[in-house]
């Protein structure tokens, strides 16, 4: 029985840790958002003079603004339109 305690206990643990802090749900949905030249391969009117950056394909808005995916460590950024708020695509910060 102690045994099976300590179990339940690891398998609670593993599960915290699984969803909270590694969040498997998020990098799913970042690991579908295409690359910059992913996105500008496949919208090809919205590049911009600026190489980190892009149009929103759906509104064509310029302002695009970036977040880190999960909090300000997080070195995943997501670009999202500041109009319409569609998600763009994906970069990753080089630390
Ligand atoms: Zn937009």
């Amino acid at each position: 029985m102690q045994f099976l305690i300590g179990l339940g206990m690891a398998v609670a643990v593993g599960a915290f840790y699984y969803y909270v802090l590694y969040s498997p749900a998020q990098q799913n949905d970042w690991d579908k958002l295409p690359t910059l030249p992913e996105y500008l391969a496949k919208h090809p009117e919205c590049k911009t003079s600026d190489d980190e950056n892009a149009k929103c394909y759906s509104c064509e808005s310029d302002k695009v603004v970036f977040q880190p995916l999960t909090d300000h460590a997080d070195p995943r950024y997501k670009h999202i339109c500041l109009s319409c708020s569609k998600i763009l695509f994906k970069s990753k910060s080089i630390i």
